[in-house]
Order: C-alpha cells, then sequence, then structure tokens
C-alpha cells in the first residue's frame, strides 16, 4: 500500500484551503490525497467574513464593501468597521480556484469516496474509504461529526436559509449590506435578517436563528416572504437561488489532536467561533499557523498561547445569555453595535487587549452577563 504524506479527509472549505496553503509552501512536492465523497462543483454556500488586508482569494471574491448596516432596537445604519472590508466569497469560485491551483501539482490525487473509517496505527493514519485501505504520515481530517451532548456545555445551533432574489424594480443599494435586521418577531430567540446586495436588482436575503431547535422546513420559506413583502420594495421578485445551513454554537471542547498521526480540521477541529459561528477566516488562520509548523518543526500543531483561551470563556458566557434568555439578543447586538464599532470585528477576531475587551463588557447589560459568567463557572466545575 502507498504511504502518501498527507491525507485530507474531506475536500471542503477546510480541506482545500489546506491543501492550497501546502501547495503555497516548501512543501509544496509532497504526496497528498484529498478524499471527499462529493465532487464540490456546486455553490452549495457562501462565506461573509472581514480582514483588513487582501487575503489569498482575494482574485476570488464576490463582493466586497467598505461598509455595513445594523438595525437594531435603538439604532438603524451604517457600522464603522475602520480598516476592515466585509468580504462575500462563493463556494463554487472557492472550490474551482483551489482545485485549478492543485491540478498543477503532479503529487497531488483526488478520490471521490465514502470515508467508512479513520484510525491511529504506529505505521501513521489509517483511512477506509469505498473499502479501500490508505495510509499517511498525516491525516487531516474535517469529516468528524461532533457530538455537541455534554449537558454542562452550551450547545446552540445557528440555522439559516437565504435566497438569492431577482427583484423587479431596483431596491437595494449595492453599497450598503445589512448584516444584522431586528425587525422581526424573536419569539425568546435570536433572530434577525441579512440582506446583501449584488446589485440595485438582485441579493441574497437570509432568515439566521440561534436556538436550540431546528424549524419546519416551511417556516424559514415563510420568515423569508414576510420579511421581504414587509421590508423591501421589490415589486415581483424571482427566487435565483438558495441556501440553507446549520452551523454549531457550541462551547464543548473538540479534540483537534485525537493521536499522534490525525489532526481534526474545520468545523470538525473546532475551530468555529462559539459565540458568531463564523468559521471560514478563522479556518485560514489556524492552518496557515499549522502548515507554518509543519514547515519549522515537521509537526502539524497550532500553537496557542493559554491567555487566548480567555476568549472561550467569553463565548461561554454569551451562549449562557443566549440560552437562559437572561436578556433581549436584539438589545444586546444593538449595544454591541454601537458601543462598539470597530472594536467588535477586532474581538470577534480575537485580536483585542484585555483593555479594549473591558471596554466592550462595560457595554452590555451588567446582571445577564455576571450572572451568567457565575453560571458558566458552576456548570464547568459541576461537569
Ligand atoms: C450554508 C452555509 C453557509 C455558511 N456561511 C458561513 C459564512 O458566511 N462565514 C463563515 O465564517 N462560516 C460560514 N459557514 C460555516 C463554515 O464556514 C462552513 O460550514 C465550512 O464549509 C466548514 O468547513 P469544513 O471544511 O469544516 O466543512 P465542509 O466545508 O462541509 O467540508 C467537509 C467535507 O467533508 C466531506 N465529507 C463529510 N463526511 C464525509 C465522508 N464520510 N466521506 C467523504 N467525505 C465526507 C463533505 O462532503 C465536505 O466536502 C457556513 C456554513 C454553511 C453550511
Amino acid at each position: 500500500m502507498k504511504k502518501y504524506d498527507f491525507i485530507i479527509a474531506g475536500g471542503g472549505m477546510a480541506g482545500l484551503s489546506l491543501a492550497y496553503y501546502l501547495t503555497q509552501s516548501p512543501l509544496r512536492d509532497r504526496s497528498i490525497l484529498i478524499i471527499d465523497r462529493e465532487q464540490k462543483d456546486r455553490n452549495d454556500r457562501t462565506w461573509c467574513f472581514w480582514e483588513r488586508d487582501p487575503g489569498p482569494f482575494e482574485s476570488i471574491l464576490f463582493r466586497t464593501w467598505k461598509t455595513v448596516c445594523f438595525h437594531g432596537t435603538t439604532y438603524t445604519g451604517p457600522v464603522d468597521m475602520g480598516d476592515y472590508t466585509y468580504k462575500m466569497l462563493r463556494g463554487i469560485d472557492f472550490y474551482e480556484f483551489v482545485q485549478n491551483e492543485l491540478a498543477k501539482h503532479p503529487t497531488i490525487e483526488f478520490k471521490q469516496a465514502i470515508i467508512n473509517r479513520i484510525k491511529e496505527t504506529p505505521q501513521g493514519g489509517f483511512l477506509i474509504a469505498d473499502d479501500e485501505p490508505f495510509i499517511a504520515d498525516y491525516i487531516f481530517d474535517s469529516t468528524f461529526a461532533l457530538k455537541l451532548n455534554q449537558p454542562e456545555n452550551h450547545n446552540l445551533l445557528q440555522h439559516f436559509k437565504g435566497w438569492v432574489i431577482t427583484a423587479e424594480k431596483p431596491c437595494f443599494n449595492p453599497e450598503k449590506p445589512q448584516i444584522m435586521d431586528f425587525r422581526i418577531e424573536q419569539h425568546g430567540d435570536c433572530r434577525f435578517v441579512y440582506v446583501l446586495p449584488f446589485d440595485e436588482k438582485t441579493a441574497l436575503v437570509e432568515f439566521t436563528l440561534f436556538n436550540e431547535k431546528l424549524l419546519e422546513k416551511s417556516e424559514y420559506d415563510d420568515q423569508l416572504r414576510q420579511y421581504i413583502d414587509r421590508f423591501l420594495d421589490t415589486g415581483t421578485y424571482q427566487i435565483a437561488d438558495t441556501e440553507y445551513g446549520v452551523i454549531p454554537m457550541s462551547d464543548e471542547l473538540t479534540q483537534e489532536y485525537p493521536s499522534e498521526h490525525i489532526v481534526r480540521i474545520g468545523t470538525s477541529g473546532g475551530y468555529t467561533k462559539a459565540s458568531t459561528g463564523y468559521t471560514f477566516q478563522r479556518t485560514q488562520r489556524y492552518l496557515s499557523a499549522i502548515v507554518k509548523n509543519l514547515v519549522e518543526t515537521g509537526k502539524p500543531i497550532r500553537p496557542e498561547s493559554w491567555f487566548r483561551r480567555r476568549f472561550k470563556v467569553y463565548d461561554s458566557v454569551f451562549l449562557n445569555v443566549l440560552e437562559n434568555n437572561r436578556h433581549p439578543a436584539d438589545d444586546i447586538f444593538t449595544r454591541v453595535y454601537t458601543g462598539n464599532p470597530r472594536r467588535v470585528f477586532t474581538f470577534l477576531d480575537e485580536d483585542t487587549h484585555v483593555l479594549d475587551e473591558l471596554r466592550l463588557f462595560a457595554t452590555m447589560p451588567f446582571w445577564p452577563f455576571l450572572t451568567a459568567f457565575f453560571a458558566v463557572i458552576r456548570r464547568k466545575i459541576a461537569g
């Protein structure tokens, strides 16, 4: 059996990003096998994220915006993003771009197959796909399904449905994406709509909620229809495309390094930020760090200082506030965006200093967050 240097289990966002970073590094000639059950030739999702500088996928961004707008309880208008740009990348553009880049490297192979098993052996990471065995020095696994069932943790879900609509009338301002519009019934959850305009007549309109249980499929459609009828002057409109997704918002500890030759990456590796569901940009950052370390030390470890773990506590506290309805979410987000423009994006990227974090906390309702903080500590001790 041929032994690969690396097997990438799952050629989705994390798997392809990792392969891309490897091709941009001195490890570009290593033997790599990428296995996925899908061909990744559909536009199955759209990623949005913010960034200060041009990133590795700058040339294929679908849209970029220098300003974003917010519609909260006491404020409606633009949010100052400082030197950040809000960026949108379509799944299909990403898959095609990376696959074309990888095709230039003869040592990279693709296989379309269902992965049945991944396990550690003394010889390396071992994998079975469609009953065929494969082995590598390291397996990077983005297919592991998180269980997220420990009672001491917070396990919310971010679920959403989006329609790309084409309106009869020019009703969108292409310069002003709406990242959160809270003018919809909250039903005790955190519910909002975002509207990301492509041009004056086309936009992605997405209904999103954070809670513990999914809705019936028809409810997402009803909410989208109602929002468009109430707030967008479209005239008639056509639905050109749809997307549906569920992202874990969980503070359960994930095992990034389950054994010596296996590394979990992407959502499987716990790269999703628990309090927001944002995963794309963190994945780029984490995988760049892994490749850098692999080049320098031969080990695919992502160094992280213990002090950065404070952000996990912040995430847990926020999830506790949401889970227990300690304060209305629409008001929390209004305070976050009006009291901390610029700072909020740095905070969510976990790039702030403690002083800035304290400034942000000072804009939050004191008792609900303090109660949540002690509840988190109690739950962690009990667990
Ligand atoms: C619709 C949608 C929109 C999102 N939008 C954003 C956003 O705007 N911003 C953001 O930061 N995050 C967003 N996310 C969250 C996150 O960025 C994505 O889910 C991202 O694709 C996660 O990357 P991943 O590599 O971990 O998983 P995936 O991209 O899902 O890749 C996993 C791959 O593994 C393959 N696979 C799984 N099991 C097997 C198996 N047994 N055998 C073979 N192959 C297998 C799958 O086919 C898939 O290709 C979104 C998620 C969804 C679903």
